[in-house]
């Protein structure tokens, strides 16, 4: 055989160990609602409060902010949206640059375009497949220069005003090394959580760490509201902001229409946060399923050589939101002549995005040295990620 031809053998090889052989297409990550959600979202039909007030929306929060251990949870209409405001609140104005990780949902960069600033790439790290603080502070010491106390790209001379990690498939990033970056840099950290509910940086749920940080309920994330999004932080202050800005800036009160400022309508409707309060309720079981599910991957894949399994990093819990493989060997014909051969097989696996400073609005923007994050971008593939695969045996 062809070593192509063995590597794709053995790749759906351990794929049928794990999944069996389907008679229709396993998606790539397909929601569930076994517990309490159809009766929520009745409850909101049946009472009428479907929409922008409702105390699903407050229960929704005060669930959020336990599990993750964060002071407040902003529910807001998508984890764009949540991004934009968050990075609004953490000081990014019109001009700015702010740093974000190439290899990145478009949704990271589309946020930071939003605020009228400019993403700037920066390299990943191997291992978390994250943004890598070493990397990140050699470009910084190059790039960087302090003006009157301000970070300043000394090739643009644009100020750079947040560092935003991502949480790549939910594999936690190495949070304090970056945000002991950022303060050196006095520059904000705001995380990109969005894939990372659930997963944990030696024992803090993940978007502990920033100044402020956003989960999304898309429908295929860990838990869904239909779309969704939060904003967490542990101040106050912020939290109040974020709340205000997110709900058209209207003051309290009984019966009139006052608005106190330039806001948007990012809210979360009843409706969705209905959703989301059945859903969390199952989120601890649903953890449970991908971790199994995660475990099963990771033996499947063991023996096979010119392929390893993406584990979680060390001293981190991840919530396995997407499993994935690499091949060994970086190469995107191999890459897509793997995932050709699974999709046929039934199996719905997905590359990951494309480089972020490569899509056309993107390409004139500032950028480090990506040698890493185009490695990953061309060696790696996402598995099916149900956490129903793990239940079934
Ligand atoms: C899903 C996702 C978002 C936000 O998604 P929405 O669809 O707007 O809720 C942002 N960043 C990353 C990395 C994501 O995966």
């Amino acid at each position: 055989m062809q070593p192509d031809t063995a590597l794709q053998a053995s790749f759906l090889a351990g794929l049928a160990e794990v999944l069996g052989r389907p008679q229709q297409p396993i998606p790539l990550h397909a929601p569930e609602f076994l517990g309490h959600e159809a009766a929520y979202v009745n409850e909101c039909i049946e009472t009428g409060w479907v929409s922008s007030v409702g105390q699903f929306v407050d229960r929704f929060e005060a669930m959020l902010a336990e599990f993750t251990g964060c002071k407040h949870a902003i529910a807001v209409c998508n984890g764009t949206a949540s991004l934009q405001v968050a990075l609004h609140l953490a000081g990014v104005v019109p001009g700015d640059e702010v740093i974000v990780p190439a290899l990145s949902f478009v949704a990271t960069a589309n946020a930071v375009a939003h605020c009228g600033a400019i993403p700037h790439f920066a390299e990943s790290n191997e291992s978390t497949l994250g943004l890598c603080p070493r990397a990140l502070d050699h470009h910084l010491s190059e790039t960087l220069e302090m003006r009157q106390g301000q970070p300043i790209n000394r090739h643009t001379g644009r100020r750079i005003a947040a560092l935003v990690p991502m949480h790549t498939f939910g594999h936690p990033v190495e949070l304090d090394a970056l945000q002991a970056l950022g303060a050196r840099y006095a520059i904000p950290l705001v995380e990109d959580a969005a894939e990372a509910l659930g997963s944990y940086y030696q024992g803090r749920h993940a978007g502990q760490h920033g100044l402020l940080s956003v989960l999304s309920f898309n429908g295929n994330k860990v838990v869904t509201t239909g779309g969704g999004g939060a904003i967490l932080t542990n101040d106050s202050e912020l939290a109040k902001r974020a709340k205000h800005l997110t709900t058209t800036a209207k003051v309290p009160h009984r019966w009139a229409f006052y608005h106190d400022e330039v806001a948007w309508n990012f809210r979360l409707p009843n409706l969705n946060a209905a959703l989301g309060c059945a859903q969390l309720e199952r989120l601890p079981d649903m953890l449970n399923d991908k971790r199994v599910l995660a475990q099963r991957y990771q033996q499947a894949f063991a023996g096979r050589s010119g392929l390893s399994f993406v584990a979680e990093p060390a001293h981190c819990l991840s919530n396995y939101w997407l499993n994935a493989v690499r091949i060994d060997q970086p190469d995107l014909h191999l890459r897509d002549a793997l995932l050709d051969a699974a999709n046929a097989a039934g199996y719905q696996c997905r590359p990951a995005w494309n480089l972020l400073h490569t899509l056309p609005m993107y390409q004139h923007c500032p950028r480090a040295d990506l040698t890493v994050a185009e490695r990953l971008q061309a060696s790696l593939i996402n598995l099916p990620s149900s956490p129903a695969l793990g239940r079934s045996t």
